[in-house]
């Protein structure tokens, strides 16, 4: 995929409410943050969960967008979920799209939406699906891209959580990091709105996304969250979301100073040397693990045991919980080491 990537300035900023609920509020939001933001944004059309909530106000709200357009010069962005809704914001102006999460893991919604956008090259952006499946995400890019779409930006929004969470949706990072591996010139922004599901937690997940190099930021304001008719609890007043910004660290991903570009690369020597030292170790545990193999097979016993593995989980555990090491870490590390180990034997007892 040629990716153009669009936009130099880094963190782009999306922000407006969550739904357009009437004109006098969209300007309202508007005016107090035009001159912190670069996309105004709000729903039309809402995919919403439980049939019984505000589903948005549908189309009337696309003249309110453009009404915003007009007064402050600000870019507007909404979302789209049918090729109804893609003709009636072409018709209406409006400048770029965003595909929700309850769309993208739709691959023949995603495919209509594409078909309705041939040769019309406007940035989209395309959140996660609600689940962490990256094929589904990368399908969905994939889709628009074949439809002669360029200006291709993802949004992290977060994964449904089956357990309990500080999060609404769990940021899973390392799922927009292989997103980027994947699509390598893909810009990638981040929605703390409805990964945080709570305003208090905006700040420090803008500021994660910002460390972990992301590109920009969708953040739902509202002039009034308390009384906003969908996400109030996750919504910030304008003057909270100028905050924000302002305390926001964008950390240089070239560093400049050279002392301290040499001191890291004394400390990355150090992890090398190590990680070689890791690697040896495990070769020497996959030689005993071929040994044990032949024994096993000699003696016609099982290759899985499982108290043997029980007690290799405690210990190994107990071991990492008295050091500065993280037992569930390492229980995945081991996890993978005895899956492996499992095949190696399988192989030999063949
Ligand atoms: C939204 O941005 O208001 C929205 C509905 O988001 P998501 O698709 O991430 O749930
Ligand atoms: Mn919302």
């Amino acid at each position: 995929m040629k990716i153009n990537q669009f936009f130099k300035k880094k963190p782009y900023v999306i922000a407006g409410p969550c739904s357009a609920e009437n004109e006098k509020q969209m300007l309202n939001i508007a005016h107090q943050i035009k001159n912190h933001t670069d996309v105004f944004r709000a729903g039309v059309w809402k995919p919403r969960t439980n049939p019984n909530s505000f589903e948005g106000v549908g189309d009337s709200a696309l003249k309110w967008l453009n009404k915003v357009k007009s007064e402050t010069g600000l870019r507007v962005i909404t979302e789209v979920a049918t090729a109804r809704h893609v003709e009636a914001c072409l018709k209406n102006d409006i400048d770029m799209l965003w595909i929700g999460a309850r769309t993208t893991v739709n691959p023949f919604y995603v495919q209509e939406i594409a078909n309705a956008l041939k040769g019309v090259d406007i940035p989209v952006f395309i959140k996660n699906p609600i689940h962490p499946e990256i094929g589904l995400w990368i399908g969905a890019f994939e889709r628009i891209y074949n439809s002669g779409l360029t200006q291709l930006i993802a949004i992290h929004r977060g994964f449904y959580n089956y357990t309990n969470s500080p999060f609404r949706n769990d940021p899973k990072w390392e799922m927009p990091i292989k997103l980027r591996e994947k699509i390598r010139d893909l810009p990638i922004i981040c929605d703390p709105s409805h990964i945080s599901g709570n305003s208090s937690l905006i700040e420090d997940v803008s500021q994660t996304a910002l460390d972990l190099n992301f590109d920009g930021l969708m953040i739902e304001t509202h002039n009034n969250p308390s009384l906003a008719l969908s996400d109030k609890n996750q919504q910030i007043l304008p003057k909270k979301l100028i905050t924000i910004l302002k305390n926001l660290i964008v950390k240089e991903s070239k560093l400049r100073d050279e002392v301290f570009k040499r001191d890291l690369l004394k400390h990355r020597a150090k992890i090398d040397l190590l990680d070689e030292k890791l690697i040896h170790l495990l070769n020497n545990r996959q030689e005993i693990v071929e040994i044990i193999a032949k024994f096993k097979d000699k003696n016609k016993l099982t290759i899985f045991q499982v108290e043997r593995w029980f007690e290799i989980l405690k210990t190994r555990k107990e071991l990492s919980s008295k050091m500065d090491l993280n037992p569930q870490m390492i229980e995945d590390i081991f996890e993978l080491i005895h899956k492996y180990a499992i095949l190696t034997q399988t192989k030999i007892m063949r």
